[in-house]
């Protein structure tokens, strides 16, 4: 924690590694993310920028535009420039759905804890109707300060829209699927972000004594609170898992929604690190489907690499990322074996921004994961039979064949 505490806005800033540097920042109690060659840097707020120059120490902005209150409210797109307020993306939405009402449907999946809509947007043809289609699902934004996941989840529906008039294979692709997309998981944290904490991580829920939030992407249900380094039962902790499984309705919006539908693929969204990672999470050792997940994070890999030459390297979550349980990927693929995705958008390391993308990096960074997008649907679409019967379906069959002994004993 900084010490101007968690209501101001932070900057990422830097200041020289000279010797004896660590004495000099530790009686300041500043937020330091790391030392490298000749730099530490440091996210600081208003408060910890005066004591730095009180200290005399002096400090350089890293990351394009600064976020302190002058600058912002002069900036055009709002607070958080061409970056997605909650209120901007369900304007744009709602925009979407007017402009293309054959193809485009705005659907309302649930409330956050402080009452804003978790939207999704669905992109089909015929897209009133609930069609034997291949169903994709992708999720934005579980983790508040990671903004660029809001975007190319939008991006990616909006493409779809204003392209399938026009461009053969969207047609083709939109024609024989159904793809859902979930910007914004966590739109109180998004907002929190926006005016009060830019680096807050979790959603608002009121822990008591004073701690705020549950990581959403702790709080799936599949292992959910299995060993305490992949998740914490301390409400303090950035990884908190909450209270229970799905205990938050920012995740039991996206359980509904998948427990409604047969998708088939998953992607989810966040940022910062260029991997992309499959299950399992929770334990570093392999699914017995690993080497076709491998080979689909692959497949997606070389189509981003070919467009910027940015490698978002391929692995196992727990493997090769970190142990984590209860995160959305395990109870996608545990509950029903579709491939599922987290794909941690750029940058590669803090170093080189973080969280912190720059307003021009949105369309380059979308227009790399495009093509990755786009062979995910198509992949999913050629493979696509539709079930005798929903899993779900099954399931409760099963289940009440069981409770009246007709078939299994
Ligand atoms: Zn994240």
């Amino acid at each position: 924690m900084s010490a101007s505490g968690p209501t101001e806005r932070s900057i990422l800033v830097s200041v020289p590694n000279a010797p004896g540097i660590e004495n000099r920042l530790k009686p300041l109690g500043l937020d330091v993310l790391a030392a490298w060659k000749d730099r530490v840097y440091i996210v600081a707020g208003d408060a910890d920028l005066r004591s730095l120059e009180n200290a005399a120490l002096s400090f350089r902005p890293e990351l394009g535009r600064t976020l302190s209150p002058g600058s912002v409210a002069a900036a055009s797109g709002g607070l958080n420039g061409a970056y997605h307020t909650y209120k901007e993306l369900e304007a744009d939405l709602l925009a979407l759905q007017q402009k293309y009402p054959a193809i485009a449907k705005v659907f309302v999946l649930g409330e956050s804890l402080e009452g804003r809509r978790i939207y999704a947007l669905k992109i089909s043809d015929n897209v009133e109707r609930e069609e034997a289609q291949a169903q994709v699902l992708i999720l934005g934004c579980h983790h508040a300060r990671e903004w660029i996941s809001v975007e190319v989840p939008f991006l990616w529906g909006k493409y779809l829209a204003e392209n399938y008039a026009t461009n053969p294979e969207v047609k083709r692709l939109v024609d024989r699927s159904e793809v859902w997309i979930v910007p914004l998981v966590n739109p109180d944290g998004l907002e929190y972000t926006i005016h009060a904490y830019r680096y807050w991580r979790k959603n608002r829920r009121d822990n008591g004594g004073g701690q705020f939030g549950v990581d959403l992407n702790r709080n799936y249900e599949y292992k959910w609170g299995l060993d305490a380094v992949g998740s914490s039962a301390d409400p303090s902790s950035a990884i908190y898992r909450g209270a229970a499984p799905f205990s938050e309705p920012e995740t039991r919006a996206v359980r509904d929604l998948f427990l409604k539908k047969d998708f088939r693929a998953l992607v989810s969204y966040h940022s910062f690190s260029q991997v992309i990672l499959y299950p399992w999470s929770y334990t570093d050792l392999p699914s017995d489907r690993d080497a076709e997940l491998r080979d689909i994070a692959v497949e997606m890999s070389d189509r981003i690499k070919a467009v910027n030459g940015r490698l978002y390297k391929p692995g196992q979550s727990g493997k090769d990322l970190y142990l984590s349980n209860g995160d959305t990927t395990d109870w996608t693929f545990g509950l029903s074996g579709i491939p599922s995705y987290t794909i941690e958008l750029p940058p590669i390391d803090e170093l080189l921004g973080g969280f912190f993308n720059r307003e021009e990096d949105i369309a380059p960074i979308f227009q790399e994961n495009l093509p990755a997008l786009i062979y995910l649907l198509d992949r999913t679409v050629q493979n696509y039979r539709p079930s005798l019967q929903n899993p779900f379906d099954l399931r409760d069959f099963l289940f009440r064949s069981r409770r009246t002994g007709a078939i299994l004993n």
